[in-house]
């Protein structure tokens, strides 16, 4: 079978090498296009990313002498990728712009961006839960008059830790009410450079930008459903969070707190909790996508797990690992949950929604 050939916008940054490394010998995508901002645009990929390279390897012999294109000038991209991944960091609204003349040049955008995250026809994707919201693409091209192109985005990297055990527990049936989230989040979530070294060396950051809004939010379009032209949000769970940022270089972690909106007499034990957590599948699992973990959650039952340096690789960076789950004295149960905020959060979690997409037929007329 021969490759899609994909582009990554954004190429020179944090989450952009991560894409870089991650496709390197993926088995459907072939990187073919490398754009970012005008500062790199000319350059071979590996003098762009010069004394910049964050990943412990090297850079991939078929990207490193590539050019650089300026992302801003979408016309560079035409016959040399048929769909793109966007990892840019610019102005929201100029990062929406550019992704929708991308979609309209008929190039379709993976996106890791928040910039359309809020737009009402494209889909928040986490496949293990809402693989559905694929079937608004079509009303999506047809409202703006797109033939070929697309977007779809992920939502932020610290919900990826803890929405499939939540997902995986409303779905056995326990509906949840409202929860607390307290997160913990790496320093690679900032980009780089990122908060300075003075700031972050024996220390915490009480405060991330935006970051509370975006957890108390994002999940209710997640757990939401496709409506005629748009997606309508959940009406639960109601949540309050807390967002910190912590020197740890990968790794988000969240502390969560949940009660379920059910009798007393109803609400699973923890034995169960831990059950269906251990046995969640989903649509990725069954399709066998390249990039989908076998164990989409996976349980900790040491006290003193999940660690960010021992925890974040398993399953290739895309579990949620989950410890600590026990009683909560004023809400139901409590527990700790982790992921690798530039693997699943970001660069693979692009990739599977890209993988989910090509699976269900999406590229087909793009090859
Ligand atoms: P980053 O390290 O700052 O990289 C930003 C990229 O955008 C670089 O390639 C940069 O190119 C390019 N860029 C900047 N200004 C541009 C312009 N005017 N025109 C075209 N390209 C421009 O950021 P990051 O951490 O990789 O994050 C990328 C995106 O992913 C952001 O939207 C972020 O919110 C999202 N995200 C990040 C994470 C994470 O864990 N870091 C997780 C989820 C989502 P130059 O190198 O040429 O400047």
């Amino acid at each position: 079978m021969s490759k899609i050939c994909v582009g990554v916008l954004g190429a020179t940054g944090m989450v952009g090498q991560r894409y870089i490394h991650l496709l390197e010998n993926h088995p459907w995508f072939e990187v073919t296009y490398v754009a970012a901002s005008p500062r790199s645009a000319g350059k071979p990929y590996k003098e762009a990313v010069a004394n910049r390279w964050l990943i412990g390897s090297d850079i991939p012999q078929g990207v490193a002498d590539l050019t650089v294109y300026d992302a801003g000038d979408v016309s560079s991209a035409k016959g040399k990728c048929s769909f793109v991944f966007s990892a840019l960091e610019m102005d929201k609204e100029a990062i929406k712009a550019l992704e929708s003349s991308y979609a309209a040049f008929g190039i379709p955008v993976v996106s890791n961006a928040s910039a359309n995250r809020w737009t009402q026809d494209v889909p928040m994707l986490i496949p293990e839960i809402n693989s559905s919201h694929i079937d608004i693409i079509a009303s999506q091209q047809k409202k703006r008059g797109w033939d070929k192109g697309f977007i779809v985005v992920k939502p932020n990297c610290s919900l990826q830790t803890y929405m499939m055990p939540l997902y995986s527990l409303i779905k056995a049936g326990y509906p949840v009410k409202r929860m607390i989230i307290t997160t913990l989040q790496a320093v690679s979530g900032a980009g780089y450079p990122g908060v300075s070294s003075f700031d972050m060396i024996d220390n915490i950051i009480p405060y991330i930008g935006g970051e509370e809004e975006k957890t108390e939010k994002e999940c209710l379009k997640i757990l939401g459903n496709v409506s005629g032209e748009k997606i309508v949000d959940a009406s639960f769970p109601l949540v309050s969070s807390t967002c910190t940022r912590v020197p740890v270089i990968d790794g988000h972690t969240a502390c969560v707190n949940l009660e379920f909106d059910l009798a007393e007499n109803k609400k699973p034990s923890l034995e169960e909790i831990e059950k269906i957590f251990t046995s969640f599948k989903s649509v990725p699992q069954e399709l066998k996508l390249p990039s989908a973990p076998d164990h989409p959650i996976v349980v900790r039952r040491e006290e003193n797990r999940p660690q960010p340096r021992r925890d974040r690789d398993v399953e290739k960076g895309m579990a949620s690992v989950v410890g600590r789950l026990r009683k909560c004295n004023i809400f139901d149960v409590k527990f700790v949950a982790l992921s690798h905020n530039t693997k699943r959060g970001a660069a693979l979690g692009g990739i599977l929604n890209a993988e989910l997409l090509k699976a269900k037929g999406f590229f087909d007329k793009l090859v």
